[in-house]
């Protein structure tokens, strides 16, 4: 038996994994003891990644050669690389020709590996000359990154998982923490036994695992963050538990938040919030009293029209207490997808360029095109995501190219991504499973490789950059992502840059990764000082410039911060009640999210039979109470409706939702959440159901909330 060290293919906590292997097989895989993400600990999913590599799963789930088809009403052809490449080449070049560079937009993912998201970029903006490339990060973690920048400076998480041990009170916020991350709160439980006068604070509209291990749990009205997060800061000041001395010496922008949270009494807000006075001021109290404060925030905040709002407010909890830049406190943003961060830092979204480089910024972009090699890059920034498809379905974008996501699931909106996919002239989809329902529109499927059978980095939650590697060959004629996008480089180059030296000469992912570290040197980001070999003896956390013996585990410890003045910044925010409201015909507020054992659409997770144990099918939660009120049976098929569809399922009861509320896994598509819209029209997944509205900041679409209503069937 071979074993090969790499990292787990699913969440941001970035867990070291063991694959055990026969080298052509993957047979079993175990906790890396070594890798401080998780010390050996692994949850069901990351423990089950073997599972995912059967025989039968890829011979039967797995894209397995490139495939074409002229049409969507024709049959699939199977392909060489060779004949796929020319191919997609002529049809690219026809389309450039008719409708100029941008009429290409590029749609991937933070599942990709950042030496994939370095070739995607490179391709997208410096070799074809198109804006358009954002990430399904967009829908995870972009108002993390715009609240980071706007209050901090960069978008940099300036917190550790030790941070944990070191705390004295926890702040989580939108985040079922032992759902979403099982590894982090096993760490939450360890440091609640081994200091149990750590206080946690959970605030979430449902009594999730992680709100029922808390000591206070604030179950919020949902939407409603904001009013809290401004009622605890007007609290914090009325009772002089802020710090005069940091806000002075260290941040700008106070007067205007204190004038406008003036307002905002704890009074107030538990009316806005749905929630006992008495909790909002203990949880003010526990916040800025504590000897140090670390909030944990996720999806429940960033998945917001208001979402850079709810960031910042939250920061500004830990600006005003002085809760930041010390061991065991600090705003800690947790990243949903295993290489969210990495794509950050590569720039593979519509709103940044490598190095944490701003695409707007004429010297940013010049920047990159002379590390790149290249004349100039597109004026930026490109459309994101929502935006992406908006444009596709109004015609202006022409063609996709899609990597690793399904955006026919997991994008808001569904009616408009459908018919934005139909509109397009040409749809590439470059994924590694198959029976996406994005295939479905597709007219090029390019088979990718996957997790043990590729090489590269990603970067967890806390800035850690760790190897992920090959333990077996990709299987049938599938290939690495960086791989199939440098090989179809390569063949665009000597039409669009004749003469000129490749921008794709490499031969493996280091010297792509080579390459992404150069664009990060003298930024905040800086891993100059990092080498493949290096992160082969352990992964490492940045900041790690050329020099160095270690990354930074903590960031702004002098308490400069990136902004031009060093002052970190506050900014009024205005509570914005959510955008749709409860009515007569859609009295339930819905909100969507993960469960522990399964992972996005389903496409890897849903090959293993165990994991689906805990919960076989979907079923819409509604409280006990509620279910009495809608006339319902548990397990009774209904009908839920919001404004853009409708969808079919069955319902249980569930107490740890509050009255008025509905809640649904977002992972089932086509087998068994099938739907309409208005028009009659086909959908499925939840979010048949969501809202397009996104934050005006972030672009980060509203998945989180929408009305609806229900009938039985
Ligand atoms: Fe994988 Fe996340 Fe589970 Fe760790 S916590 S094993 S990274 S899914």
């Amino acid at each position: 038996m071979m074993e090969t060290r790499s990292t787990c293919a699913y969440c941001g906590v970035g867990c070291g994994v063991i694959i055990q292997s026969d080298g052509r097989h993957i047979t079993g895989v175990r906790g890396d003891p070594e890798h401080p993400a998780n010390y050996g600990r692994l949850c069901s999913k990351g423990a089950s990644l073997h599972l995912t590599a059967r025989p039968e799963v890829l011979a039967s789930r797995r894209l397995l050669t490139p495939r074409w088809r002229e049409d969507r009403s024709l049959p699939w052809q199977a392909s060489s690389w060779d004949g796929i490449q020319q191919r997609l080449v002529e049809r690219l070049l026809a389309l450039r020709a008719a409708h100029g560079p941008e009429a290409l937009g590029f749609y991937i993912s933070g599942q990709l590996l950042t030496e994939d998201y370095h070739a995607f970029n490179k391709l997208a903006r410096g070799l074809w000359g198109t804006p358009h490339i954002d990430s399904n990060s967009r829908l995870c973690m972009s108002s993390a990154v715009v609240g980071y920048k706007k209050a901090l400076g960069a978008d940099a998480p300036p917190c550790s998982y030790e941070d944990i041990e070191q705390a004295s009170c926890l702040f989580i916020a939108g985040s079922n923490t032992a759902w979403a991350h099982p590894i982090l709160f096993r760490r939450i439980e360890a440091a609640k036994a081994a200091n149990p006068a750590l206080r946690i604070i959970v605030v979430d509209p449902r009594r999730t695992e992680t709100a029922e291990f808390a000591d206070l749990h604030l179950a919020l009205r949902p939407g409603s963050d904001v009013a809290l997060f401004q009622a605890m800061l007007h609290q914090m000041i009325w009772q002089g538990w802020i710090r005069p001395d940091f806000i002075a010496a260290h941040t700008e922008g106070f007067e205007a938040v204190r004038a406008q949270v003036q307002a905002m009494s704890p009074a107030r807000a538990a009316q806005l919030c749905d929630l006992p006075e008495a909790q909002i001021i203990e949880a003010a109290r526990l916040f800025a009293q504590s000897p140090a404060t670390l909030s944990l925030y996720c999806m429940g905040l960033n998945q917001s029209s208001a979402g850079t709002d709810k960031n910042q407010a939250l920061i500004q909890l830990h600006l005003a207490s002085g809760q930041i830049g010390r061991p065991g406190c600090g705003p800690f943003s947790l990243t949903g997808q295993p290489n969210a961060m990495g794509g950050r830092e590569a720039g593979g979204m519509a709103t940044l360029l490598p190095g944490h480089r701003d695409p707007a910024c004429p010297a940013d972009r010049a920047e990159v095109a002379a590390l790149w090699g290249v004349d100039s890059l597109p004026a930026g920034p490109g459309k994101t995501a929502v935006e992406l498809f908006e444009a596709a379905e109004a015609g202006e974008i022409k063609a996709l190219w899609i990597a690793c996501t399904d955006p026919a699931q997991s994008l808001p909106h569904q009616a408009l991504v459908r018919a934005a996919l139909k509109r397009c002239e040409l749809v590439v989809l470059q994924d590694a499973f198959s029976g996406s329902a994005t295939a479905e529109f597709a007219h090029v499927l390019l088979p990718a490789a996957t997790w043990g059978e590729k090489e590269g980095t990603v970067t967890n939650s806390e800035r850690r950059i760790s190897r992920v590697r090959a333990a077996v060959p990709p299987p049938g004629e599938a290939r690495s992502d960086w791989q199939i996008v440098r090989d179809i480089a390569r063949r665009l180059e000597p039409l669009l840059r004749p003469g000129k030296p490749s921008l794709f000469a490499w031969d493996g992912p280091e010297q792509a990764w080579l390459e992404h570290r150069e664009a990060t040197r003298g930024r905040d980001l800086d891993i100059g000082g990092l080498s493949y070999a290096r992160l082969e003896q352990a992964p490492q956390q940045w900041p790690f410039p050329d020099g160095e013996a270690a990354g930074q585990a903590r960031l702004y410890l002098d308490h400069r911060f990136a902004t031009p003045s060093g002052r970190a910044r506050f900014h009024a925010i205005g509570w914005r009640p959510p955008v749709e409201w409860p009515s007569v015909e859609r009295p339930l507020q819905l909100s969507s999210g993960r469960l522990r054992d399964q992972w996005h659409s389903l496409s890897r997770s849903g090959t293993v039979p165990a994991l689906f144990g805990g919960a076989p099918e979907p079923r819409l939660a509604l409280h006990p109470d509620e279910l009495v009120r809608q006339g319902l049976a548990e397990g009774e098929l209904a009908t839920v409706s919001s404004a853009r569809g409708r969808l079919h399922v069955r319902v249980t009861a569930d107490a740890q939702l509050g009255p008025r509320q509905a809640w649904l896994p977002m992972h089932w598509g086509s087998e068994y959440l099938l739907g309409r819209d208005e028009a009659g029209a086909a959908l499925q997944g939840v979010n048949a159901l969501s809202q397009d509205r996104c934050c005006p900041d972030s672009g980060q679409p509203e998945l989180k909330y929408a009305t609806v209503g229900l009938q039985g069937l």
